[in-house]
């Protein structure tokens, strides 16, 4: 990486990142995008997209992206790979210590670098990961053709990578903590009225069994309720319990809230003039594709804004 100053770095290559990409390149501003341990973010990992619109009939979410990043190159916009190790946004030019020596100065930042999937954790379901343990269906269901799988959760992931999972599996055993869903009515009606679908409700993963075995044998489980434990014998166990913030390099210089999440006024602004945050780090409350995109134009739009305040 170069030692110039940019006009704007946008961190993140999800909708949101893609987004603030496509009209911040319009702009002339040639953004530089940087491109992290997950390219293209949520989307990239979802089937079916039905409700971004435009798109009567829906849209594959990597195909929604990978349209998203063609529009952006088409307008000037770079992207480079690269994690964030730290920042320093306490002088201007804004410096980025991608690590190995790799430095980026910017005189404006677009944070949009999403969030991750949660896990349980539990020791047993850390060893197992990629082992029977997946947070990701549309990866990993394919490798447990022909055998029970379980999903955890009760939201809309939840429902989703059920429904997908009844492609390969013999059953899909959807376990939810409560009996109350988060899902919106329509996915949690889908999965209640396949047939290869069943719901285990109150009930809390303990232990994923067998470490000693390096794959997926059965869960323990245990009834919040009555307190019933048992083991339920499956392959595979997909998380689908929401997602963590990546916002922890900016700790201590930004101002988030008791979940990690980044805090914003007028939208996109951060406290510190000429940085933004746009999409899942900074949204615990909408979460969708197209608000993620909504908030990365808002994000570019006041970067132009900044940067013509600021003499460029
Ligand atoms: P979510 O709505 O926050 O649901 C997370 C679920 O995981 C909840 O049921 C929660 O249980 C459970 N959970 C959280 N931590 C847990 C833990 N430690 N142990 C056991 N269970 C745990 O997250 P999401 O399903 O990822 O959805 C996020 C947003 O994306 C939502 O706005 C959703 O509508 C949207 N989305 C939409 C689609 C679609 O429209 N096709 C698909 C996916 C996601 P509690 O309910 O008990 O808290």
């Amino acid at each position: 990486m170069e030692n110039t100053v940019r006009d704007t770095v946008i961190l993140g290559t999800g909708c949101a990142g893609l987004t603030a990409a496509i009209y911040a390149g319009r702009a002339n501003l040639k953004p530089l995008v940087i491109e992290g341990h997950e390219p293209g973010g949520q989307l990239s990992l979802t089937t079916l997209v039905e409700n971004f619109p435009g798109f009567p009939e829906g849209i594959q979410g990597p195909e929604l992206i990978e349209n998203m990043r063609k529009q952006a190159q088409r307008f000037g916009a770079e992207f480079k790979p690269g994690h964030l190790v730290k920042a320093d946004l306490s002088t201007r030019p804004f410096t980025l210590d991608f690590g190995g020596g790799k430095v980026e100065k910017t005189r404006s930042l677009i944070i949009a670098s999403g969030a991750s999937a949660r896990w349980l954790g539990l020791p047993s379901e850390q060893a197992l990961i990629g082992h029977g343990v997946s947070s990701c269906a549309t990866c990993d269901g394919f490798f447990f053709k022909g055998k029970p799988i379980t999903v955890i959760g009760g939201g809309d992931s939840a429902m989703e990578e059920a429904l997908f999972l009844t492609r390969f599996a013999t059953k899909v055993t959807v376990i939810h903590r409560r009996d109350h869903f988060r899902a919106s009515k329509i996915m949690l009606d889908r999965a209640r009225m396949h047939e290869k679908i069943e719901f285990l409700t109150d009930t809390i993963v303990e232990e994923v069994n067998d470490v000693a075995a390096k794959e997926v044998t059965s869960l323990k489980l245990r009834n919040s309720k009555t307190g019933k434990v048992w083991d339920l014998p499956t392959s595979a166990m997909f998380l689908g319990i929401g997602h963590i913030p990546n916002a922890k390099m900016f700790h201590g210089q930004l101002d988030m809230d008791s979940d990690g999440y980044l805090k914003t006024h007028d939208f996109v602004q951060t406290k510190v003039e000429g940085v933004f945050a746009c999409g899942d780090v900074q949204d615990r409350r909408y979460r969708q594709a197209i608000t993620a995109s909504g908030s990365g134009c808002a994000a570019a739009i006041e970067v132009e804004k900044f940067l013509e305040e600021h003499g460029r």
